[in-house]
């Protein structure tokens, strides 16, 4: 594996948006919930949805580096895409706006949803409080492709416009992930000293999953250890984006660390009939969580990964002592977009 330490990563331009790290907390109530199936194995959150700006989440990390590199740039405009209900860019305009630059959203309808709810609540809502500026266009649109002719636009107006697609991850943006996967190496002796037998993501744009093999790679520990389900693509296209992204910013940190294609592990079991389209497990496991722990997963990426979590304990994947590291990504505002999911009749 040829482990290089992360000193490389103390070269990038870097803009401090968390207040140290993240805690790693146990679920105890949860774990009894479960019952014998959970017998000896010990859950563990981190928590990435707790952190102190636009209402925190994972894109935070990969914003430290993204505006670090934005700024040293000198640029005045952040320009980035997503769905309607994106959760990186509610927190790219929040950020935006305490740097004090424009944000442009370029954001696609891909789900199937035309509600008030999901068109006008949630992130959305939070993204005009922030300031930033909507286009908003059809599901089939290529949004890097108009984002960057606005940014095209900008440039001949004189103005400083960075560019980075959906969820921030540019292996600039998974940078920030490398960085949490030292930040895990560091907190795991005092919360699990054995070490986690498991790391377990959601996976939508990838970067999430690719910056903690990355990291974990050029520490020399086990990329293998992540696993991630993905709320996105299919199985197979997000296994091969997942490693071609890892494999992208492992190169930033390294010479001569490698990543094996049977390190990434990601799994399609959790997806359903699509990115944004509830499941049955995802409703359970968000309520079995807010009733045992008091702690929020979004309908989106993080309930559907908890989902795939709990079907692993349930199916004895993990023996007695074994700890388990689920990484809580955020998303709240995205449970406001899908009151009526949640709650049909009312
Ligand atoms: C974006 C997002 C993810 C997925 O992270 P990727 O790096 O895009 O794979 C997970 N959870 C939440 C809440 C997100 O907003």
């Amino acid at each position: 594996m040829g482990g290089t330490g992360l000193a490389a990563l103390d070269r990038f331009d870097r803009l401090s948006l968390l207040d140290g790290a993240t805690p790693i907390q146990r679920l105890e109530r949860l774990e009894r919930a479960l019952g014998p199936a959970a017998e000896g194995v010990r859950l563990f959150v981190k928590r990435d949805d707790l952190m102190g700006i636009g209402g925190g989440g994972n894109k935070l990390r990969k914003l430290e580096f993204l505006m670090g590199a934005a700024l040293a740039q000198q640029a005045d405009t952040f320009i980035t895409t997503g769905g309607i209900q994106s959760n990186h860019g509610r927190l790219s305009a929040a950020v935006s706006a305490r740097l004090g630059l424009a944000c442009e959203l370029v954001l696609t309808r891909v789900v199937p949803r035309d509600d008030t709810e999901y068109r006008r609540n949630g992130n959305i809502l939070l993204d005009g409080l922030f300031g930033a500026t909507i286009h908003e266009l059809p599901g089939s649109a290529d949004a890097l492709a108009v984002a960057e002719a606005r940014a095209a636009e900008l440039r001949r107006q004189g103005r400083r416009p960075y560019v980075v697609g959906s969820g921030g991850s540019s292996p600039v943006g998974c940078l920030g992930y490398a960085a949490c996967a030292r930040e895990i190496a560091a907190q795991q002796a005092a919360v699990a000293p054995g070490g986690f037998a498991r790391i377990i993501v959601p996976n939508g744009s990838a970067g999430t999953h690719a910056g903690l093999a990355a990291g974990f790679a050029a520490l020399g520990l086990d990329p293998a250890l992540v696993h991630s389900f993905t709320v996105l693509a299919p199985e197979a296209a997000a296994r091969s984006r997942t490693l071609d992204l890892a494999r992208a910013t492992l190169a930033l940190l390294s010479d001569t660390a490698s990543l094996e294609p049977d390190a990434i592990r990601v799994a399609g079991d959790q997806l359903g009939d699509g990115y944004g389209l509830p499941t049955d497990a995802m409703f359970e496991a968000v309520r079995l969580i807010a009733r045992t722990e008091g702690l929020l997963l979004d309908p989106v990426y993080s309930g559907k990964a908890f989902a795939g979590l709990l079907a692993a304990v349930r199916a004895g994947a993990f023996r007695p002592g074994d700890a388990v590291l689920f990484v809580m990504t955020g998303g709240t505002p995205g449970l406001f977009a899908y009151r009526c999911a949640f709650d049909p009749d009312a």
